[in-house]
């Protein structure tokens, strides 16, 4: 069914470990050429190439902390003077930095959330669109940004993650714009929206908080990184997803119903 993904040049931001890493598997087993990206090589990064090769793809390591600017662009650089281009660009890297309520929250934390949510994605798009409308006019097909939003751009958030539900709601929202004045380049814009999923993104709860939220979940468990990939195969493909975008697909067992 993502037949067509072999061969392609797929970059994922923040992917040594959770939804990125299990995405980057997912790709590699269509046999995708992927390059992971977290601020510093993990201390198994040759343990986790090598999976991924063992799954069938080629795979590649690009340190960059896409908090700044110049890091994102450099992580694109680097990325296409590697495979020869790119085909699939996906925005992950993201989180809540800390949990702070409205009364503690200065410009130092503001800067922090917005530059690990909005500044990561909107620089590694802007760096990547003149390769990716390449891609598409080679290939003869769209290519694809998929953004990682959440299901706190619609909720708001939990306690202390206002800017972090507004920084996934600025991505929900700003991908509109891509859309309108970007599709005629022949990408795609699409976002893969999780709901609570089992990653170090919860480190912080204990088991009490935990069974707590499963059971505001009609499916009555978190998510596991691997339930996400499937969505980021399916907007990645042409074949698949090729007359959509501009979309938002909420993965959060039935948690929120937009
Ligand atoms: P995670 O903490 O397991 O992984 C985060 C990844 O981002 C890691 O690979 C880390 O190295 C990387 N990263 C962090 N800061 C970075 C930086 N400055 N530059 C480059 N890479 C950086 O988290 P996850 O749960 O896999 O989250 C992945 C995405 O999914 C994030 O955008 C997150 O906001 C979103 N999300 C997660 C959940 C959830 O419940 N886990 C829910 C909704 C959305």
């Amino acid at each position: 069914m993502f037949n067509d993904l072999r061969g392609k040049r797929v970059l994922i931001t923040g992917s040594t470990m959770g939804i990125g890493l299990a995405a980057a598997h997912a790709f590699a087993r269509y046999g995708a050429r992927v390059g992971l990206n977290g601020r510093r090589a993990p201390h198994d990064l040759d343990t986790q190439l090598d999976a991924l090769r063992a799954a069938g793809g080629e795979a590649a390591f690009f340190a960059a902390d896409l908090s700044h600017s110049e890091a994102c662009k450099q992580l694109v650089a680097d990325f296409v003077r590697h495979f020869g281009g790119i085909d699939v660009l996906i925005n992950n890297a993201g989180g809540l930095v800390a949990r702070r309520p409205l009364a503690e929250i200065d410009d130092a934390f503001f800067d922090a959330v917005n530059d690990l949510n909005m500044r990561s994605a909107l620089m590694c798009t802007q760096a990547a669109l003149p390769h990716l409308k390449a891609s598409a006019a080679a290939r003869g097909e769209t290519a694809s940004v998929i953004s990682v939003g959440s299901i706190a751009g619609h909720t708001g958030g939990g306690p202390g993650a206002s800017l972090y539900g507004a920084s996934k709601a600025w991505l929900h929202n700003i991908q509109k714009n891509w859309v309108d004045y970007h599709t005629t380049d022949r990408i795609r814009f699409n976002i893969v929206s999780p709901g609570t999923v089992d990653t170090a993104f919860h480190a912080d709860k204990n088991a009490e908080t935990r069974q707590r939220i499963s059971a505001a979940i009609p499916l009555g468990r978190f998510g596991t990184p691997e339930e996400m990939a499937p969505a980021f195969l399916f907007f990645a493909s042409h074949a698949c997803s090729g007359y959509v975008t501009g979309q938002i697909l909420d993965i959060n067992g039935g948690q929120f119903m937009p």
